[in-house]
């Protein structure tokens, strides 16, 4: 506390005092150097200091300590209010000043970050100093006698001038982040989980422009085989983007993306109208398809999902029978009434509902007498062992009968070998789909496929 009230001292009467403008000039201007909850030099002064830091004739590292992420600080917040946050922070800065030589500037960077820079021997080993703090950090923060528990993180960057010392405290915060999967809580910057990072907020921002324009978002329609008759009725609509600069990226890696924001909803409004569109097309040229479309849990917790789908399908000049919808296991967990009412609506007017993935989510034995489902796609981990005669088939034979005693259809997914097929097959299993009967394939490839099938 001393310490604090020496450098605030500092400020006030830092500059000449010659004239009454200069003066409240130059205290306005440090002022802004100073963060006013910890009254410790802020991300300004740290940009400023960096090269002195990067530039030393010693070796440099970094070292920034952050509280808690920003979903457990809102929770502080919302639970004990501002004042009490502002405590928590402080109560942050004083424990890490505590650990810390007396001439050790603490930057507040961030609300909930500070970094040092620390003089080390050599920069690819972690400063004493920092496990000291990972470990003094790992108890409770005592405020007004309340413990509060903290979520440090604390991550280790060389400074280096080459950086700079914006992306210096970005890599230095990602570090931070990384930590809290590290066994000791303190972790150096990883440039690979960074670039994983980078891309996958690069996907996020070149998203809206991909849905905008006309060559990047693509179609690939999959078979779905009557297992029974050798038939195809229907196909699933799989999306596939090309990226500019990325090439082909897979709809795996981009679609969870999507689901953290609100581009999921323009995202499967896409689908849900080029694939419809195309399903037009495959009934004009003959093939009587039902078009599958994959929804994500976060579209079933809109309001108006179910609404928009019979408004596009009507649109489409498709009747509710030339559709099916795809939802999986999580869409229960979220908002199931909403998620349930919507399906159900769906159901009634006489679109087809899939439950996506069975097996591979939330299963709870449970649930699965109220899946308002018309179809279950057994989950591709339970086919796959079935590759050849011998292969353990116990949970798949044991699935299908449950599920069809239930009054479900049952599909399964990712049947890639001739065995898989038959034993499937044999087990009264309806319906299929697979790299053995056909890979997903773009709507011309499909339109050959099934003219060549008669
Ligand atoms: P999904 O809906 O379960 O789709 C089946 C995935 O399995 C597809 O991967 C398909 O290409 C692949 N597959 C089919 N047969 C086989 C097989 O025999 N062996 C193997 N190893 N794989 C097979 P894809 O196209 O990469 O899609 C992955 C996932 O991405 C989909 O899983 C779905 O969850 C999601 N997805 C794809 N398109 C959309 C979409 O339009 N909207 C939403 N919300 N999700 C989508
Ligand atoms: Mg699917
Ligand atoms: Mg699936």
């Amino acid at each position: 506390m001393e310490q604090r009230t020496r450098r605030i001292a500092n400020v006030m009467t830092a500059g000449p005092a010659s004239t009454h403008a200069r003066l409240n000039a130059e205290f306005l201007a440090q002022l802004g150097r100073y963060d006013h909850v910890t009254r410790l030099p802020n991300r300004l002064q740290f940009i400023d200091h960096f090269d002195d830091f990067a530039q030393s004739d010693r070796p440099t590292m970094l070292v920034l300590l952050t509280l808690a992420d920003a979903k457990h600080y809102n929770e502080i917040l919302r639970a004990l209010g501002l004042a009490f946050s502002e405590d928590f922070v402080r109560a942050g800065a004083d424990l890490l000043a505590s650990l810390l030589p007396s001439d050790t500037v603490i930057y507040h960077v961030s609300v909930l970050s500070f970094i040092i820079a620390l003089p080390v021997e050599t920069v690819d080993t972690h400063p004493v100093a920092a496990a000291r703090i990972a470990s003094a950090f790992s108890g409770a923060l005592h405020i007004n006698a309340i413990p509060i528990k903290t979520q440090v993180g604390v991550g280790l960057l060389p400074a280096d001038a080459q950086r700079g010392a914006a992306e210096s405290l970005r890599a230095a915060l990602v570090a931070a982040q990384d930590s809290r999967d590290a066994p000791n809580g303190v972790a150096f910057y990883n440039h690979k989980s960074d670039t994983a990072h980078l891309r996958a907020f690069r996907l996020l921002a070149d998203m809206p422009r991909a849905i905008a324009s006309s060559d990047q978002l693509s179609l690939h329609y999959q078979p779905r085989i009557d297992l029974q008759t050798g038939q195809c009725h229907g196909a699933e609509a799989l999306l596939r983007w090309n990226h500019p600069e990325f090439g082909p990226v897979s709809p795996a890696e981009f679609v969870p993306l999507a689901e953290q924001t609100v581009l999921i909803t323009p995202l499967t409004d896409w689908v849900m109208t080029h694939a419809m569109a195309q399903n037009r097309q495959f009934l004009d040229a003959g093939h009587n398809l039902r078009m599958s479309i994959n929804a994500s849990p976060v579209n079933l917790s809109e309001d108006d999902f179910d609404k928009v789908l019979l408004d596009r399908c009507d649109s489409a000049g498709l009747e509710p029978r030339h559709l099916e919808l795809e939802f999986t296991e999580g869409t229960l967990a979220t908002n199931s009434a909403r998620a349930i009412h919507q399906l159900t609506n769906l159901r009634e007017a006489g679109i087809a509902v899939a439950l996506d993935d069975f097996g591979s989510g939330y299963s709870n034995l449970s649930y699965i007498t109220h899946i308002p489902a018309d179809v279950l796609k057994i989950d591709q981990s339970f086919v796959r062992p079935l590759k050849e005669s011998g292969d353990d088939d116990f949970l798949v034979r044991h699935i299908i009968s449950i599920t069809q005693g239930l009054g479900f259809r049952v599909c399964a997914e990712g049947i890639e070998t001739a065995h898989a097929y038959t034993r499937l097959r044999d087990l009264g299993c309806e319906e299929g789909q697979g790299y053995f009967m056909a890979r997903p394939m773009p709507a011309d490839s499909l339109l050959d496929w099934l003219d060549a099938r008669g």
